[in-house]
């Protein structure tokens, strides 16, 4: 008998429990297949799917040209080619106080890349990170393929979903390297104010870590803040902010992204991040080279009406989920989101009968409604779900009144 000596890596089991589409698969598992309504996704957030959210004709067409031009097909330059990184950095630049430049700029295989290139450069034995909860799974996911340790600090609900600081500075030890803050909040829909990032920024400085400020959500923004870009405060504690044209643009599949660093004094620099985010992209893949090449026409050309529909959409959107949803009675939805695609609604299981937990309530929800709700413990938030509003109007109506029809259903008393 031959001794096979390999097997599979353990650790991308522990990697993948953190896996939003996994757990969308186990509940879609549930689907009634003779149910002919169409089937309703309040769980991923990807809106292209829908016309009214189609990408702005110029950013096709310069995908097209560049295709057409025959000049990209060959190799791309390691960390993005010059022309794409000088306009996102003009991008990028056109709301912060200083000019970021070319060189503060890496092209990535969207943001999720980005992340996976981030915490690569910041493994180092014993390290820690800091992760906001609720979050984004895939900083679980590459904490672990990365070796480092997480360490969860709240969101709080009462408070806009702040960044309970608090809490922060209890977590971090010298051990600690870096806290991640989504903004616009993915799953909460959030949108933070100048003074709390501000407030971000002083903490991680007192603590001697850096920043990234995960921005896959900027501009999509609907409510009274306006989008602050982190790297506002790269002065105080250095930034690494993180974003893509997936969101905005509503092209995911596109799969461009980037990195940028805020960091006027020089500090990643100084302690060799620089040369190791150079280094792991050189041994990562590269994006298109048309996509890339696309870029810049994408960044300059693409024009504020496709931006405002958008946004228009998604505020009608975002006041039709909280109105309808803070009316269930099993449901706790405490503010109306302000941006991103989410929002978390919180369950009252004493009010719910023959419903054991969240990932019961998805599954039930998408075995007798045909509707696709997140549970949100893979968010580790137990009896909480994530809802995205991000949809076409009608399709979104109907959707929230078959999880109002179903909730009424398995209401516990005649009151829900
Ligand atoms: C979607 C998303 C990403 C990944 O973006 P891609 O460009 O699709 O790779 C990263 N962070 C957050 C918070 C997201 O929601």
């Amino acid at each position: 008998m031959t001794d096979w000596k390999f097997r599979g890596n353990r650790e991308l089991k522990t990697a993948s429990a953190f896996s939003i589409a996994r757990v969308i698969g186990d509940v879609k598992t549930n689907l009634d297949q003779s149910d002919e309504r169409p089937i309703i996704p309040l769980s991923i957030g990807d809106p292209s799917i829908f016309s009214c959210f189609r990408t702005a004709q110029v950013a096709e067409d310069a995908v097209v040209d560049a295709l057409r031009s025959a000049n990209f097909n060959g190799y791309a330059p390691k960390g993005g080619a010059l022309q794409p990184r000088r306009s996102l950095a003009e991008y990028l630049s056109s709301n912060l106080p200083y000019k970021l430049s070319p060189d503060d700029v890496y092209v990535t295989v969207g943001a999720k890349q980005a992340i996976e290139v981030v915490l690569s450069a910041l493994r180092r034995p014993d390290a820690n990170i800091l992760l906001p909860k609720p979050g984004y799974p895939a900083y679980e996911a590459l904490s672990v393929m990365n070796h480092l340790q997480v360490r969860h600090f709240d969101l709080v609900q009462e408070k806009n979903w702040e960044v309970d600081l608090n809490g922060v500075q209890a977590l971090a030890d010298d051990k600690t390297v870096a806290m991640v803050i989504i903004n616009p909040g993915n799953p909460c829909g959030n949108v933070y104010t100048r003074d709390h990032l501000k407030e971000i920024a002083e903490t991680a400085r007192r603590l001697g870590i850096l920043v990234i400020a995960d921005e896959a959500y900027a501009h999509l923004t609907f409510g009274s803040n306006p989008f602050v870009p982190m790297g506002l405060f790269g002065n105080i504690a250095p930034v690494l902010t993180l974003g893509s044209l997936s969101k905005r643009w509503m092209v995911p599949g596109w799969r461009i992204g980037w990195i940028a660093r805020s960091d006027p004094d020089g500090i990643f620099e100084k302690q060799g991040i620089v040369d190791c985010i150079r280094r792991s992209l050189i041994t990562n893949t590269e994006p298109a080279t048309f996509i890339q090449a696309a870029l810049p026409q994408i960044l300059e050309k693409t024009t504020d009406d496709f931006f405002v529909k958008a946004v228009n959409v998604l505020r009608k959107d975002a006041d039709m989920c909280y109105e309808r949803l803070k009316k269930i009675p099993c449901f706790t939805c405490l503010q109306k989101p302000q941006g991103s695609l989410f929002l978390m609604v919180k369950l009252d299981m004493s009010q719910l009968q023959d419903i054991n937990d969240d990932m019961d309530f998805c599954s039930k929800l998408a075995k007798e409604e045909s509707v696709i709700l997140l549970p949100g413990f893979v968010l580790r938030m137990k009896n909480w779900v994530r809802v995205t509003f991000g949809i076409e109007p009608a399709a979104l109506e109907d959707g929230l009144a078959r999880v109002k029809a179903f909730c009424l259903r398995h209401a516990a008393t005649s009151k829900c």
